[in-house]
């Protein structure tokens, strides 16, 4: 049965350095970011000799001295026995590096991930024709163009460098981790192949950015794969974690850990279906991206969001266009024009269900 509402069971953060317990050997620690979401929850796991961590926090010296403070202090001087990254954005694994190299253990993350975060935390030499025309075709200008060399070096910045080698974690297989055993469960959509832990004895998700109250977490095309479908393949995910226990205490990486799965889930399946609504009926007139950003987000967009804002809004679009109900081609300047081709525009969309956050780099 779906509950109406979420609840949130520990209503008090956890404070720097000062993890608290959310389950038997579960400990939720939170480490700060320099981004409008100013948090990032992790996870420590016990074992009789040492931790297992979920998540790192972005490699600032800020979350080193945190890290200190938690390893003297309440690991009481025992060691990392593994590091599970949930997935590649840095404010996840940016400290992945520093952490198994001090203490000399082993990464453990999907294949997708892995190689996915060894990638973006070295950017190419040169922006390519192809990202290029990606910009051209949503109809950025030349200032923007001139731009992309320097936000594709961010990215490293934020992180450590990567380990050299990991050990791979694959959908279904069961880790022991400690003192329990947790089933590896993969969503895509916001990264390629993202990681959950689901403890079935606990009840407990360690859900990452693939499950999250209060906000959403951005799914979007990029330049690297112009015609990927990634909100196709996140909406599936949700159908697959809809088959968990309704009572499943979901731990994310971000905002507090609640109960009401299912009616999370459903939210978010709704809140997409209503964006693409939304953007069928304004497409009657056909539209460019640029166009249909205040119908995705109804607000103000600055520069440090817009190429996530953009990709969130393509991600719907492609989906749309996966469905038979948008077609777009080329028009003015070699920018695409989105225009609804379906008969049953039915004028059902509220205006519900905007997103109130654009997930930053989550
Ligand atoms: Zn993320």
């Amino acid at each position: 049965m779906m509950t109406d509402s979420l609840q949130f069971p520990f209503p008090d953060p956890p404070a720097v350095g000062q993890p608290i317990a959310v389950a038997d050997g579960v400990y939720w620690l939170r480490m700060a970011l320099p981004l409008a979401l100013d948090h990032i929850n992790l996870y420590l796991l016990e074992a009789d000799d040492g931790w297992y961590v979920v998540d790192t926090g972005m490699a600032l010296d800020a979350t080193k001295e945190a890290w200190e403070q938690v390893f003297h202090g309440f690991m009481q001087g025992k060691p990392l026995l593994g590091v599970i990254v949930t997935h590649m954005h840095p404010d996840h694994v940016g400290l992945a590096g520093w952490l198994c190299e001090r203490f000399k253990a082993p990464l453990m993350m999907s294949q997708a991930e892995y190689f996915a975060a060894r990638c973006y935390s070295v950017p190419p030499a040169e922006v390519s024709w192809a990202t290029k025309d990606f910009f051209h075709s949503i109809g950025m200008d030349e200032a923007f163009i001139d731009t992309l060399k320097r936000r594709m070096r961010g990215f490293g910045a934020m992180m450590s460098p990567m380990p050299g080698s990991y050990q791979r974690l694959q959908d279904g297989e069961q880790l022991s981790l400690g003192k329990h055993n947790w089933r590896v469960m993969m969503g895509s959509g916001h990264s390629p192949e993202h990681a959950c832990l689901y403890n079935e004895a606990l009840g407990v998700l360690l859900s990452g950015d693939q499950v999250i109250a209060g906000i959403t977490s951005n799914v979007s095309v990029m330049a690297t794969e112009p015609e990927a479908n990634p909100l196709e393949a996140w909406l599936a995910s949700h159908h697959r974690f809809m088959q968990l226990p309704a009572d499943t205490l979901v731990c994310p990486a971000h905002n507090r850990p609640f109960t009401g799965l299912h009616l999370r889930l459903q939210q978010l399946l709704d809140h997409h279906e209503e964006r693409m609504l939304a953007l069928e009926e304004v497409c009657v007139e056909p539209k460019g991206v640029l166009e249909l950003l205040p119908v995705m987000f109804g607000r103000e967009l600055n520069e440090g969001v817009i190429t996530m804002a953009i990709g969130e809004c393509l991600s719907h679009l492609h989906l749309l266009m996966k469905r038979q109900r948008i077609a777009r081609e080329r028009g003015d300047g070699n920018v695409y024009r989105y225009r609804s081709i379906a008969s049953d525009l039915p004028g059902r969309a509220t205006g519900d269900h905007r997103p109130d956050n654009i997930n930053l780099m989550v």
